[in-house]
């Protein structure tokens, strides 16, 4: 059990809700709307792919079920590295079991530039971190980065995609990673839950889906019995 990109941010915004998502992810409760937003991302992400038109992608399910095959992935990535593919859709890369899908990874004479799609009007720093993380776990597979964007929607159907460069604060966070995945995988595995008190990390930068129950504010049944329904 490694560490993703979803992990990684949410260990940082308080590694209670990681050792939760481990250990009782039943306890969640994920809001209609922000289920809405993350669907209707998804969608974003899936045009986006074609956006520099022909691409190979590297989604990969285990047999019968809809969940992402982590290491056939990764070995599909690194054949399409090793031939040169022009654009690769969900570039996917394992490192020390930390893992990370790129949405595209686009060639360039020397490297790769790396593209992170975000349904989003604006770039927001949480994006860019999100992106060091990316950067970091390829960087480590040896992976030649070079540009770094965040791409955001447009104004209307007529220009879609806005590209925004981050490259060198996306590259500064290498460091911020490395001092801090390593505690995030040991404290993931701890058998007895984390704990912490609740403050400002429960509401900032994004509302957790455990603030019921670590606030006690609604029976823990009834929020665990409404995200079943809902999954
Ligand atoms: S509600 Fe607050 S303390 Fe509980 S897991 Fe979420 S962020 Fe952490």
């Amino acid at each position: 059990m490694g560490i993703t990109k979803t992990d990684f941010m949410r260990g940082m915004q308080c590694p209670k809700m990681l050792w939760l998502d481990k250990h009782k992810p039943r306890l969640k409760v994920i809001p209609p709307e922000t289920q809405q937003r993350l669907d209707a991302g998804n969608d974003f992400g899936d045009r986006a792919m074609a956006m520099f038109g022909d691409y190979e992608e590297m989604t990969v399910y285990r047999p019968g079920t809809t969940v992402p095959d982590k290491k056939a992935m990764a070995e599909k990535t690194a054949e399409h590295l090793a031939k040169g593919t022009a654009v690769i859709c969900e570039a996917a890369f394992l490192y020390y079991n930390n893992y990370c899908a790129a949405d595209i990874l686009r060639k360039t004479e020397t490297g790769y530039d790396f593209y992170e799609v975000k349904n989003s009007p604006e770039v927001h720093a949480q994006f860019i971190k999100d992106a060091g993380f990316q950067y970091y776990i390829m960087n480590r597979c040896r992976v030649p980065v070079e540009r770094i964007f965040i791409v955001t929607h447009g104004p209307d159907e007529e220009s879609p995609f806005v590209i925004n460069d981050v490259t060198a604060e996306a590259k500064s966070y290498l460091k911020w990673v490395n001092d801090n995945i390593w505690n995030l995988n040991r404290m993931q595995k701890q058998a007895e839950e984390y704990k912490i008190e609740p403050g400002e990390q429960c509401t900032k930068p994004y509302e957790c889906w455990y603030y019921a129950y670590c606030h006690g504010t609604r029976a823990v049944e009834d929020a665990a019995e409404e995200t079943f329904l809902r999954d």
